[in-house]
């Protein structure tokens, strides 16, 4: 179930920290699977129990932020770059700091 209530085809599975205690996006993966997944710069996001879904459409709604994104090709993912607001790092899917 989604914490939005949607049963959601197009879902994000996002950290507990963006959806509970209100920390920013950090980074966003799109996995080579199709899958969306996004976290905050805190914790290991390696623990099941971290992950939230989300459908699509909420997630645009609550976190303007990841318009910018969300055309994000298979296989990259896209760091926010602090220093400069808007503005994100798009690199290739690392081995890490995804929640699983
Ligand atoms: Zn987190
Ligand atoms: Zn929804």
């Amino acid at each position: 179930m989604s914490v939005c209530g949607h049963a959601a085809a197009n879902r994000l599975i996002v950290c507990s920290h963006i959806i509970e205690d209100g920390e920013p996006i950090h980074t966003v993966f799109h996995e080579t699977d199709g899958e969306w997944q996004a976290v905050c710069e805190h914790g290991a996001h390696d623990a099941p129990s971290e992950g939230r879904v989300i459908c699509f459409n909420c997630f645009r709604e609550r976190y303007p932020e990841f318009e910018a994104v969300s055309g994000l090709y298979r296989g990259g993912q896209a760091t926010v770059i602090k220093s400069e607001p808007g503005r994100w790092w798009v690199q290739p899917i690392e081995d890490i700091g995804s929640v699983q």
